[in-house]
């Protein structure tokens, strides 16, 4: 019985985590509430906390090995590796997530557990009062199928005595001294497969649950929770299921991500059939074939699209972090079609099909989406390809098959004369654009894996490039 002496175990952890001792205010970070160092320091030692494994106990703790704690979480998720808790790094800490560590050696148990059978039973204990009996089952059913669909595992629901996966709701100190935290947060988590507590499956009763957007969707949490009933780890890709933030993505239509199909599969191998094999994979920014759907700026960023995500580019920074689109904009669709940035009213204007939205930074203003053909635009066009805004001009430009508009900004009208052909106007560049941005008098064009950089001044395309070099690649 591998778990017998573990909770007492996790309980002196627990009160080892009361111990006085605090961040520092340092110099950058004097902006930084105590509720926030509070809040950091309560995360850093739930998901990042050596001291936490066996090993690490008798670890000295300090400042030190906090700030390292920090260097790890910002590895984690891609950012810039300084130790130091700034914005964007606050920002990833208070996104609802999963209880359950992001670094595996700090787990409290071995590595690449498993089930030995590919029967596996179930039992819900109990419901949450958000939602009916049959919509819980429902979303537990359908969760647990994401797995079994790509697996030889199968599911079988007991409805007494003891099952493997034991899936409860509860609050706050709930019978395993990994006490949840009230609403938002650590939103549930799940144990590793073996005996005992082996793969059951908690739920923080004090998320609001449901079957569509509002709140905690229940099926998306499950999905993932079972990925850690079932052996798997946190990914450090944005696009997987497994990934340790949670965002809502539609679930009438979900498909399993490749990263998690590759990991489950690493463990139980594939099944028979898989009735969706359309598994989405997330972009790699130095694929030499790579396109991108939309670019912009926001404030001094690039914002790179492809499918789902987007990449934010720092302009003082080699690596760019890899985001989902839903993670800063749950309403904005999952691809869009073309983005820009006005900077002189500081917004970001997004076009998915014929509908838009206008952003200040990361708030989607009141009103949108819209439709194109409320700023002139013909009722027949389908979508943009591309947009470009021109400081110097006031002019942005709109792109769509061979044709491209002129828009003035400060009217709010479309210029006479247009739809013009891009080749007329842009020779060099093709009769289509996928996305494009401006920059110190040159317009970078892109089409498939290729890039146009074209002088506004000379009128010609002076370099061709790959389209990952954009992404330093
Ligand atoms: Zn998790
Ligand atoms: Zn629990």
């Amino acid at each position: 019985m591998m778990h017998a002496a573990l909770p007492a175990l996790i309980f002196l952890l627990y009160l080892a985590g009361c111990l006085p001792f605090h961040l520092s205010h340092e110099s950058d970070e004097s902006d930084l509430s105590d509720e926030d160092l509070f809040f950091a320091e309560r995360y850093l030692n739930t998901i990042y906390s050596p001291e936490s494994s066996p090993a690490g106990m008798f670890q000295r703790r300090g400042k030190v090995s906090m700030e390292s704690k920090i260097k790890q979480m910002q590895d984690f998720f891609g950012l810039e590796v300084t130790g130091k808790l700034d914005d964007d790094t606050i920002n990833i800490m208070k996104k609802p997530r999963c209880g359950v560590p992001d670094v595996a050696q700090y787990n409290l148990f071995p590595r690449k557990l498993k089930w030995p059978m590919n029967n596996v039973t179930y039992r819900i204990l109990n419901y949450t009062p958000d939602l009916t009996h049959s919509e819980v089952d429902q979303a537990i059913r359908k969760a647990l199928k994401v797995w079994s669909d790509v697996t030889p595992l199968n599911f079988t629901r007991l409805r007494s005595g003891t099952a493997d996966i034991m899936i409860s709701f509860g609050r706050k100190e709930h019978g395993d001294f990994y006490p949840f935290d009230g609403p938002n947060g650590f939103l549930a988590h799940a144990f590793p497969p073996g005996q005992g507590m082996g793969g059951d499956t908690h739920f923080d009763d004090d998320e609001t649950w449901s079957s569509d957007s509002r709140g905690y969707n229940l099926f998306i949490v499950a999905a993932h929770e079972f990925g850690h009933a079932l052996g798997l780890e946190h990914s450090t890709d944005p696009g997987a299921l497994m990934f340790p933030v949670y965002t809502f993505t539609e679930t009438n239509k979900f498909w399993l991500p490749d990263d998690d199909v590759q990991g489950i599969q690493s463990l139980y191998g594939a099944g028979d059939q898989d009735p969706y094999a359309k598994h989405p994979k997330t972009p790699e920014k130095c694929d030499p074939e790579l396109s991108i759907d939309a670019i912009t700026g926001l404030r001094g960023e690039m914002l790179i699209f492809k499918d789902r995500f987007f990449w934010r580019q720092h302009p003082q920074m080699t690596d760019s972090e890899l985001v989902l689109i839903k993670s800063f904009w749950p309403d904005l669709p999952n691809k869009i079609d073309a983005a820009y940035e006005n900077p002189i009213s500081d917004r970001i204007f997004i076009v998915r099909g014929r509908k838009f939205w206008v952003l200040n930074g990361y708030d989607i203003l009141e009103g949108y989406p819209r439709k194109l053909y409320e700023l002139g635009f013909p009722k027949t066009l389908k979508t943009i390809d591309a947009a470009v805004h021109i400081k110097e001009t006031g002019k942005t430009l709109f792109f769509t098959e061979n044709k491209f508009w002129s828009f003035d900004e400060e009217t709010q009208t479309i210029d006479k004369g247009y739809p013009r052909l891009i080749e007329d106007e842009f020779s060099g560049i093709g009769d289509k654009v996928e996305a494009a941005y401006q920059r110190n008098g040159y317009i970078y064009f892109f089409k498939g894996p290729m890039q146009f950089q074209y002088s506004i001044w000379s009128e010609r395309v002076v370099r061709v490039m790959r389209t990952n070099s954009i992404l330093l690649c």
